[in-house]
Protein backbone atom coordinates (compact mmCIF):
# COMPACT_ATOMS: atom_id res chain seq x y z
CA UNK A 1 0.00 0.00 0.00
CA UNK A 2 1.31 3.26 -0.91
CA UNK A 3 1.88 5.95 1.49
CA UNK A 4 -0.92 8.59 3.13
CA UNK A 5 -0.57 11.99 1.23
CA UNK A 6 -4.15 12.99 2.20
CA UNK A 7 -5.12 15.53 5.36
CA UNK A 8 -2.92 14.72 8.18
CA UNK A 9 -5.42 15.93 11.29
CA UNK A 10 -7.97 13.06 9.79
CA UNK A 11 -5.77 11.10 11.10
CA UNK A 12 -5.56 12.63 14.59
CA UNK A 13 -9.39 12.42 14.11
CA UNK A 14 -9.41 8.78 13.10
CA UNK A 15 -6.93 7.65 16.12
CA UNK A 16 -8.64 10.72 18.65
CA UNK A 17 -5.15 11.69 19.56
CA UNK A 18 -2.72 14.25 18.69
CA UNK A 19 0.02 12.07 16.21
CA UNK A 20 1.97 15.82 15.76
CA UNK A 21 1.88 15.26 12.24
CA UNK A 22 1.72 18.94 11.31
CA UNK A 23 4.77 20.81 12.97
CA UNK A 24 4.08 24.39 14.92
CA UNK A 25 0.49 24.33 14.26
CA UNK A 26 -0.21 21.04 16.29
CA UNK A 27 1.29 23.22 19.11
CA UNK A 28 -0.48 26.72 18.39
CA UNK A 29 -3.52 25.38 16.47
CA UNK A 30 -4.48 22.15 16.63
CA UNK A 31 -8.37 21.38 15.72
CA UNK A 32 -8.46 18.66 19.09
CA UNK A 33 -7.26 21.22 21.29
CA UNK A 34 -9.82 23.51 20.20
CA UNK A 35 -12.51 21.53 20.32
CA UNK A 36 -13.58 21.49 16.67
CA UNK A 37 -14.38 18.47 14.87
CA UNK A 38 -13.02 16.56 17.79
CA UNK A 39 -14.84 13.40 16.05
CA UNK A 40 -13.85 10.86 14.09
CA UNK A 41 -14.17 11.18 10.41
CA UNK A 42 -16.58 9.58 8.08
CA UNK A 43 -20.33 9.10 8.19
CA UNK A 44 -20.51 6.44 10.42
CA UNK A 45 -18.63 7.06 13.51
CA UNK A 46 -21.47 6.40 16.21
CA UNK A 47 -22.07 2.32 15.15
CA UNK A 48 -17.93 2.07 14.81
CA UNK A 49 -17.58 3.30 18.21
CA UNK A 50 -20.25 0.81 19.84
CA UNK A 51 -18.16 -1.79 18.26
CA UNK A 52 -14.90 -1.14 20.06
CA UNK A 53 -13.30 -5.60 20.10
CA UNK A 54 -10.24 -6.40 21.19
CA UNK A 55 -8.82 -6.97 17.94
CA UNK A 56 -10.11 -3.08 16.99
CA UNK A 57 -8.08 -1.81 20.66
CA UNK A 58 -4.79 -3.64 18.67
CA UNK A 59 -5.36 -2.10 15.80
CA UNK A 60 -5.76 1.25 16.36
CA UNK A 61 -2.57 1.00 18.34
CA UNK A 62 -0.44 -0.49 15.71
CA UNK A 63 -2.37 2.15 13.33
CA UNK A 64 -1.33 5.22 15.44
CA UNK A 65 2.33 3.80 15.65
CA UNK A 66 2.66 3.36 12.29
CA UNK A 67 0.89 6.70 11.30
CA UNK A 68 3.34 8.87 13.91
CA UNK A 69 6.25 7.06 12.25
CA UNK A 70 5.04 7.71 8.61
CA UNK A 71 5.36 3.74 7.38
CA UNK A 72 3.70 2.17 5.17
CA UNK A 73 1.75 -1.61 6.25
CA UNK A 74 5.16 -3.43 4.28
CA UNK A 75 7.92 -0.98 6.06
CA UNK A 76 5.51 -1.42 9.24
CA UNK A 77 6.01 -5.30 9.46
CA UNK A 78 9.35 -5.16 8.20
CA UNK A 79 10.41 -3.45 11.90
CA UNK A 80 8.05 -5.76 13.43
CA UNK A 81 10.25 -9.04 12.49
CA UNK A 82 13.84 -6.89 12.80
CA UNK A 83 11.97 -6.16 16.27
CA UNK A 84 10.98 -9.82 16.58
CA UNK A 85 14.60 -11.82 15.90
CA UNK A 86 16.61 -9.11 18.84
CA UNK A 87 16.74 -9.83 22.41
CA UNK A 88 14.92 -8.33 25.07
CA UNK A 89 11.14 -7.50 24.46
CA UNK A 90 9.45 -7.31 20.90
CA UNK A 91 7.41 -4.33 21.77
CA UNK A 92 10.10 -2.09 23.11
CA UNK A 93 12.25 -2.98 20.21
CA UNK A 94 10.00 -1.99 18.25
CA UNK A 95 9.61 1.08 19.28
CA UNK A 96 13.62 1.75 19.91
CA UNK A 97 13.86 1.05 16.26
CA UNK A 98 11.84 3.71 15.17
CA UNK A 99 12.36 6.30 17.34
CA UNK A 100 16.37 5.85 16.10
CA UNK A 101 15.43 6.05 12.39
CA UNK A 102 17.25 8.99 11.25
CA UNK A 103 14.69 11.43 10.09
CA UNK A 104 13.00 10.75 13.87
CA UNK A 105 16.27 11.28 15.47
CA UNK A 106 16.58 14.89 13.61
CA UNK A 107 13.23 16.00 14.08
CA UNK A 108 13.62 14.96 17.82
CA UNK A 109 16.96 16.78 18.22
CA UNK A 110 14.77 19.87 17.09
CA UNK A 111 15.87 20.48 13.48
CA UNK A 112 12.82 20.02 11.79
CA UNK A 113 8.73 21.07 12.52
CA UNK A 114 7.82 17.47 11.82
CA UNK A 115 8.64 14.26 10.81
CA UNK A 116 7.72 14.87 7.10
CA UNK A 117 9.74 17.86 6.97
CA UNK A 118 12.79 15.78 9.15
CA UNK A 119 12.12 12.73 6.36
CA UNK A 120 12.55 15.86 3.12
CA UNK A 121 15.56 16.85 4.68
CA UNK A 122 17.41 13.77 4.77
CA UNK A 123 15.60 13.19 1.45
CA UNK A 124 17.49 15.79 -0.15
CA UNK A 125 20.58 15.40 1.08
CA UNK A 126 20.81 17.84 3.95
CA UNK A 127 21.43 15.53 6.54
CA UNK A 128 25.19 14.56 7.77
CA UNK A 129 25.92 11.59 9.99
CA UNK A 130 29.60 11.32 10.83
CA UNK A 131 30.43 14.01 8.92
CA UNK A 132 29.06 11.93 5.89
CA UNK A 133 25.86 12.52 3.88
CA UNK A 134 23.46 10.32 4.50
CA UNK A 135 20.24 10.93 1.95
CA UNK A 136 18.53 7.36 3.70
CA UNK A 137 15.15 8.33 6.11
CA UNK A 138 15.31 5.00 7.76
CA UNK A 139 19.05 5.07 8.52
CA UNK A 140 19.68 3.50 12.20
CA UNK A 141 21.12 6.26 14.15
CA UNK A 142 23.45 4.05 16.73
CA UNK A 143 24.81 5.68 19.97
CA UNK A 144 27.84 8.01 19.38
CA UNK A 145 26.93 8.93 16.05
CA UNK A 146 27.18 12.44 15.58
CA UNK A 147 24.60 14.45 13.41
CA UNK A 148 24.61 17.59 11.60
CA UNK A 149 23.05 19.84 8.78
CA UNK A 150 24.54 21.06 5.48
CA UNK A 151 25.71 24.66 5.25
CA UNK A 152 23.00 25.91 3.33
CA UNK A 153 20.04 23.62 6.04
CA UNK A 154 21.91 25.43 8.85
CA UNK A 155 20.58 29.22 8.15
CA UNK A 156 17.18 27.96 6.37
CA UNK A 157 14.25 30.00 7.67
CA UNK A 158 12.17 26.31 8.78
CA UNK A 159 15.18 24.92 10.70
CA UNK A 160 15.93 28.21 12.94
CA UNK A 161 12.04 28.05 13.33
CA UNK A 162 12.13 24.39 14.16
CA UNK A 163 15.05 24.90 16.85
CA UNK A 164 13.57 27.68 18.42
CA UNK A 165 10.32 26.04 18.38
CA UNK A 166 11.69 22.99 20.27
CA UNK A 167 14.03 25.23 22.58
CA UNK A 168 10.44 27.07 24.56
CA UNK A 169 9.24 23.24 24.69
CA UNK A 170 12.03 22.12 27.43
CA UNK A 171 15.13 20.38 27.50
CA UNK A 172 15.85 16.87 24.69
CA UNK A 173 15.79 13.80 26.21
CA UNK A 174 18.64 12.44 27.95
CA UNK A 175 20.16 10.07 24.89
CA UNK A 176 20.27 13.06 22.70
CA UNK A 177 22.38 16.48 23.32
CA UNK A 178 22.80 19.28 20.67
CA UNK A 179 24.54 22.39 19.73
CA UNK A 180 21.67 24.44 18.28
CA UNK A 181 23.41 27.44 17.10
CA UNK A 182 25.56 25.23 14.98
CA UNK A 183 21.77 22.56 14.30
CA UNK A 184 24.09 19.53 14.90
CA UNK A 185 23.78 16.95 17.75
CA UNK A 186 24.49 13.40 18.90
CA UNK A 187 22.88 10.42 20.31
CA UNK A 188 24.74 9.13 23.55
CA UNK A 189 22.54 5.99 24.32
CA UNK A 190 20.08 4.13 23.33
CA UNK A 191 16.30 5.46 24.82
CA UNK A 192 15.09 3.97 27.36
CA UNK A 193 11.24 2.96 27.20
CA UNK A 194 10.16 6.10 29.28
CA UNK A 195 12.18 8.33 26.84
CA UNK A 196 10.60 7.39 23.79
CA UNK A 197 7.97 9.91 22.14
CA UNK A 198 5.93 6.94 20.91
CA UNK A 199 2.66 7.20 23.17
CA UNK A 200 1.44 3.76 22.35
CA UNK A 201 0.84 0.61 24.19
CA UNK A 202 3.33 -1.32 22.25
CA UNK A 203 1.87 -4.68 23.69
CA UNK A 204 -1.49 -4.30 22.01
CA UNK A 205 0.69 -4.11 18.68
CA UNK A 206 2.97 -7.30 19.61
CA UNK A 207 -0.44 -9.24 20.50
CA UNK A 208 -2.03 -8.09 16.65
CA UNK A 209 0.75 -9.48 15.08
CA UNK A 210 0.86 -12.69 17.14
CA UNK A 211 -2.22 -13.71 16.63
FE1 LIG B 1 -2.93 16.25 14.62
FE2 LIG B 1 -1.27 18.31 14.46
FE3 LIG B 1 -3.59 18.31 13.09
FE4 LIG B 1 -3.56 18.56 15.78
S1 LIG B 1 -2.73 20.03 14.28
S2 LIG B 1 -4.93 17.27 14.59
S3 LIG B 1 -1.85 17.21 16.33
S4 LIG B 1 -1.83 16.94 12.79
Amino acid sequence: MSRYTGPVCRLCRRETAKLFLKGNKCYTACILDKGIRKSAPGMHVRSRRAKTSEYAKRLREKQKTKRIAGLTEQQFRHYFRKAQIMPGLTGENLLRLLETRLDHVVRRMGFALSEPHARQMVFHGHVQVNDQRVDIPSYAVQPGDRIGLSEAMRQNGAVQQAIQATQKRGPLPTWLETNPSHASGKMRSWPTREEISYPVDEQLIVELYSK
